[in-house]
């Protein structure tokens, strides 16, 4: 049977990214994106705002939902203080499998925790499995249809503390209606949109920043 993409991103980062650089890996996928094929990977236009907003919070906790190939959490693991484990949540079998071994080769196994599964079912479980009580940072890039539900259930299950940040991708494209209204209109939340482009295209896209005000 025929390779899936996630396969041959993999194929390019064990055949060009230098073992154990996550930022040869990051390159490297983004090459294969911009050169080869399209991915839905956060990228490098809407990366630069990721990790700026990562080093300005330096969280202690910090989960992702979407892991997908693993590229954006590479991204974010790179950045972490010494210490602090990013929890990555995905559903998909064949994607975490691809995901884990670009984790392996960028060399951050140590600083991120792969949990496959759905978010519905796992967020409730953070508290009983990692014996988490809040998270610093949460970055949103699985079905747009979950980002408000999820957001809800992070409140519902206390995992948000005042102060903690939401980073959510493809707010715009392919945007995330329901997510925005909520989260611009909520006097729990203030919120703050960083304009760029959809990854590897010049389609506008954007990431919403939000304060978690308690
Ligand atoms: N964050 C990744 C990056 O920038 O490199 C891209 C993530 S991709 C846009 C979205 C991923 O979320 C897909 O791999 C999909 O299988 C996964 N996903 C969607 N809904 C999910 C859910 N409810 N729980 C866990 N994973 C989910
Ligand atoms: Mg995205």
């Amino acid at each position: 049977t025929r390779s899936t993409r996630p396969q041959r991103l993999l194929r390019a980062v064990q055949k060009k990214a230098i073992k154990g650089d996550p930022q040869s890996v990051i390159s490297t996928i983004d090459y294969f994106c911009r050169h080869s094929e399209w991915a839905m990977n956060v990228g490098d236009e809407k990366g630069v705002i990721l990790d700026s907003v990562v080093c300005e919070v330096s969280p202690s906790t910090a989960l992702e939902l979407g892991t997908y190939c693993g590229y954006s959490t590479v991204r974010i693991a790179r950045l972490l203080p010494p210490g602090t484990k990013l929890i990555t949540l995905e559903f998909n079998p064949d994607y975490a499998a691809v995901a884990r071994q670009i984790i392996e080769y960028s060399g951050l196994q140590d600083k991120i925790c792969l949990v496959e599964g759905a978010s519905g079912d796992l967020i409730p479980k953070m508290q009983e499995l990692f014996g988490i009580k809040t998270f610093d940072f949460v970055f949103l890039d699985h079905w747009k249809d979950r980002y408000l539900p999820d957001i809800k259930l992070l409140e519902e299950c206390q995992l948000l503390r005042k102060g903690s940040i939401l980073l959510a991708d493809n707010v715009i494209c392919p945007g995330t209606p329901d997510y925005l209204e909520y989260v611009r209109n909520s006097p729990r939340y203030e919120s703050k949109y960083f304009k760029s482009h959809l990854e590897y295209t010049k389609v506008e896209d954007g990431l919403e920043k939000s304060v978690f005000l308690g």
